[in-house]
Order: structure tokens, then sequence, then C-alpha cells
């Protein structure tokens, strides 16, 4: 057999080989041939970020803002000039197809770009001012003012398995425009990309020394040597989210987390969206996109479709009809419109769940041995997409209650009542994105209001933006992307408004000449 490669991290400057305990072999999801193996043994996480604190950190904050959007830029324009081997890299170790690996790493090269002409936009500055300054005294003599000034630590990124290059790449974008060097850990099992990634950059040398390390298979000792100024930016699992939270030195040393979780994304059908709408017409294109692109493993995908009770049978045979439709398989073959999912234990995780959420109603597309295009029988961790349906008033527990990562949604009906919609949506327990499909707008108002408390953000789907619209499953980085309660809590993105993680915001009080000296606002 051919050895695989060896994946290393790169901490401290260097790459580093992980020997010790035995290591995971990373597989093509579609074939289950090796590609890649994980050492799993020790790091020295203290050294590794003592180095990108000192080394990356001090040579970040010595940039302005315009110029760390510049190596943003930089790092973008390299990607792009790797871009084919990227996207064959995606198709053969995610599972991807040509479709899904752009969304990824296009995502990816996007991101990168949009925070370069953030940087650009906030130009000489090497920290915030945040809102104008306020006279404190009797005369305008005894000032105050805000500014937000970058961490001296590191910006810890683990990611999850789905986006090896956007999840790298949209975190990495909004700490470095901060200031903050970053040391990444993608998760293993799609770690090849994520490696490939940093090796061009480094290769490339668009960032300075220590701006960003890899650190490739389990964390090892890295999170017990975490610092006061140093932040972790985590997305995955609610549970995995719940222990790094807890742990020891990050409640002692008040260290910033932010959680991007689960989420059951719902979609809410306006009951004056008839079929042969355009609006039904765009709500069905969304849920298609969502269940199959990536094969649903994707944190913003919709998981909970509520159809209008007299609605909702239409709908159901609709999704039926094109899910039909929808050839799985190899995605290196032609004509493949979904490849498998991730790994082994997704596909029994998706598996489990549905058998879950069919017990709350019945299965109503989806077959346990799905024939895969071009792949050899046995071999490959394909699913078939899954659609449940459940009655009008259903309790649904596992329908709220547990995500399936995969090409699986469920038909909920509603009475067609804002108020109801946003009830059910809320069973949840708050998520990423919601979506309302209707033209009323009186109807539209009540289902976003009533949703906008337990979400991050709320997709408004009229014919009217369909022509422009990537769906509520696609996170623009000009938007915030996070939710309350089970989707972790956190944000991220929202153009400027994502740096704040990074920074540590501050208020000056005293004479207002040396604070507008220090802020660089001229007095008027
Ligand atoms: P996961 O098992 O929680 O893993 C996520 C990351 O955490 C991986 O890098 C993993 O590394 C790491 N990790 C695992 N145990 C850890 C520990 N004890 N300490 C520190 N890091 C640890 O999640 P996943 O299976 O990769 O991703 C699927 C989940 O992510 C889904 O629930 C999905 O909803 C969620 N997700 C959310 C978003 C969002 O933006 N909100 C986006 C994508 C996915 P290893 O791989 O080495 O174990």
């Amino acid at each position: 057999m051919t050895p695989v490669l060896n994946l290393k991290s790169h901490l401290g400057g260097r790459w580093v080989e992980r020997g010790g305990a035995p290591g995971e072999t990373l597989v093509n999801p579609a074939t289950e041939e090796p590609l890649a193996s994980v050492g799993g043994g020790a790091i020295d996480g203290k050294a590794a970020l003592a180095f990108a604190r000192t080394r990356g950190g001090a040579a970040l904050r010595a940039l302005t803002f315009a110029k760390r959007g510049a190596l943003l830029g930089g790092m973008g324009k390299a990607l792009q000039a790797h871009r084919d081997e990227l996207l064959d890299l995606s198709v053969r170790s995610g599972g991807n197809t040509r479709g899904d690996a752009k969304f990824d790493v296009d995502g990816a090269i996007f991101t990168l770009a949009a925070y370069a002409e953030i940087g650009q936009g906030l130009g000489e500055a090497t920290f915030l001012v945040d809102g104008e300054g306020i006279t404190l005294g009797r005369s305008p003599r005894f000032h105050g003012q805000h500014i937000a000034v970058p961490r001296l630590g590191v910006a810890v990124h683990i990611n999850a398995f789905n986006f090896p290059a956007w999840g790298l790449a949209e975190k990495a974008a909004v700490a470095l425009l901060a200031g903050v060097p970053v040391l990444s850990k993608p998760a293993t099992s799609s770690a090849l990309l994520a490696h490939r990634i940093v090796e061009i950059l480094l290769e490339k040398q668009v960032l300075p020394e220590g701006a960003l390390s890899l650190l490739v298979g389990p964390v090892g000792d890295l999170l017990e040597h975490l610092g006061p100024q140093d932040v972790v930016a985590f997305t995955g699992g609610s549970d995995t989210g719940l222990k790094i939270r807890s742990l020891p030195q990050v409640l002692r040393n008040s260290v910033r987390v932010n959680v991007e979780a689960d989420s059951l994304n719902a979609a809410v059908l306006g009951p004056d969206a008839a079929p042969g709408s355009e609006t039904y017409a765009f709500f069905l294109k969304d849920v298609l996109r969502d269940m199959t692109q990536k094969a649903g493993q994707k944190c913003t995908a919709i998981r909970r479709v509520l159809a209008p009770a007299p609605l909702a049978a239409r709908v159901r045979d609709d999704l039926v009809d094109e899910l039909g439709r929808i050839t799985v398989g190899d995605p290196a073959h032609d004509g493949v419109r979904m490849g498998p999912l991730a790994t082994a234990s997704q596909l029994r995780d998706v598996r489990e769940g549905v058998s879950a959420l069919a017990a709350d109603g019945r299965l109503v597309f989806g077959v346990s041995e799905v024939v895969a295009l071009g792949a050899t029988p046995g071999k490959g961790f394909f699913f078939s997409p899954a659609l449940i349906e459940v009655e009008p008033g259903a309790d649904a527990p596992a329908v709220h209650g547990r995500e399936v990562f995969g090409p699986v949604a469920t038909v909920v009906p509603y009475s067609g009542r804002p108020g109801e919609a946003a009830e059910i949506v809320a069973r949840g327990g708050g998520g990423l994105v919601a979506s309302v499909y209707s033209e009323d707008a009186a109807f539209t108002v009540d289902v976003v209001l009533g949703l906008a408390p337990f979400h991050g953000r709320v997709f408004l789907g009229s014919a009217r933006i369909a022509e422009q619209s990537p769906g509520p499953g696609t996170v623009l980085p000009s938007l915030v992307h996070g939710g309350p309660g089970r989707a972790g809590g956190g944000e991220e993105l929202g153009g400027p408004r994502g740096l704040a993680f990074y920074l540590q915001r501050v208020a000056l009080e005293g004479s207002r000449p040396i604070i507008e000296k220090i802020a660089g606002v001229k007095s008027s």
C-alpha cells in the first residue's frame, strides 16, 4: 500500500510531526481510500501559544487596519492561485461535489476579500475609536471616550469538519484584521484541506511569522495554557462547546469563548405563498438546496419545514418528487448531485437520527440502502436524502430537539397563524437562521418579530429577491453569524462587528485634549 501523507502541525514557527499515540487515518468518504494520517502525540501547547503571542501578535499590532487588510487580500490571492487544486482536494477528501467544494473554498476567498476591504476602510489606525466622546463634568474638559484595542493573546480557532476552508478563513480574517494572531485547529476528519491551505499561505509568506499556526489532530495540552488575553472561537457540537467553556483555566482566566453550535433551522411558508407562485418556487428551491448541498452537513441548513396545514401535503409531495431526482454518488463522477457524508461516524449518527425523527411521525422519502453512482458497492458513506412528516399539532420532541446533520428535513404543518409559526420554531431552543417565505407584509412582520429573539439571522424569502439571493443557508461576511441558546450564544462576522470579540473595549476617562490625542480625534 502507498504510504499516506502524515499531516504535520505548524507550531512555534515550524512544521511539527506528532508521533506517539496511534493516529487517525483520513479517507476519501466516497471510496474509503486512505488519504492522510494524523498523529495524536503530545504537543508543546504552552510554547506554541507563547510564540504566537509574542511574534505574531507584536507583528500584527504594529500594522494598521489597512495593512492588516492587505495581508488578508494577499491570503485570498494566494488561495485563488491554487483554487483548482483546493477544489479537487475538497472533492476527494470531503465527499463534496464540485459545487459543494466551491461553496467552501470560494466562500473562504470571498470572506478574506470582504475583510480585506473592511481593513482598507478602517484605514491607518491600529485600534478602533468606539462612538463619540462624552462630556462627563460641568465643563467639556472632563471627558470620556471608548476605544477598542487588540488583545495581546492568541485567537484559538477550533473548527467543525464541514467547512475546512471557509471555517478557517472566516475566523482567521476577523482575528488577523483585529491584530490578533491565530492558532487554527481544524476538525481532524477534514484536516487535509485546511492543512494544504496553511501550507500554501506559509509557502507564499503572505503573513508575518507567528500570525497563523496550525494544530492538526487532538488539542493536546493547548487549552490548559490559555491566558486572560487569549480567546477561543469554537464551531462544532454543543457538548464539545460546553466542555471548552467549562474548562477550569477558561473560567479562572475569564478567557473569552465564542461558541457556534447546533441549530434546528426552520423555514416558514406563508399561507399566501400558494403552489404555482414565485414565492413557493423560491421556498421549494431553498429547502432542496439546503437538504442536499454538502449532503445537508451545513450548520445553517433548513431542518424543519413549516407549511400551513392545507398546503403541507403538496409541499411534501413536491419535495418527494424533487428528492427522487437527486443522484447520490461519488462526486468525482459527472452527474452526481449529492456526495457521501463525511465520515463513517457521521453516517451512523444520521441513520440513528432519522429513525428518531421518523418515530415522531413518518418517513415519506428515503431508502435504507442507497445505490451510489460510480461507487464500489459496500464502500463509501452514502446516505439517501430523507424527508419526514409529522401530524399537525404533534409534539414531535425529536424533530424540535435533535439536529440530524445530514440530508434530512421534516415537514411540520401549522395553522397559518404567524404566532403559532413562531412558537413552533422557538421549540428548537434558539437557532442560527430561520426563514419566512411570504409576500404578505403583515404576516411577515409578525413572524419575523416572533422569530427574532431566538435567532442570529432571519431570512425574508420574497420573490423580489429570489434572483439575487443565495438562500438562508449561505453565511455572508457582512451579516452576523451565530445564534442564542442551542446555537451556542455566539456571534461571528457581521462586517466590522466581528472585530469586537478580539478587541478589548476600554473607557478612557480624563482630560479631553489628552484623550483626543490618544483617540486621534480632533477637537471641534
Ligand atoms: P465536534 O465533534 O464538536 O468537533 C468540533 C471541533 O472540536 C473539532 O475540531 C474537534 O476536533 C474539536 N474537539 C473535539 N473534542 C474537543 C475537546 N474536548 N476540546 C477541544 N476541541 C475538541 O463537531 P463536528 O462533528 O466537527 O461538527 C458537527 C457539529 O458542528 C454539528 O452539530 C453542527 O451543527 C455544528 N456546526 C455548527 C456551525 C455553526 O456555525 N454554528 C458550523 C458548522 C458545524 P477533532 O475533530 O480532532 O475531534
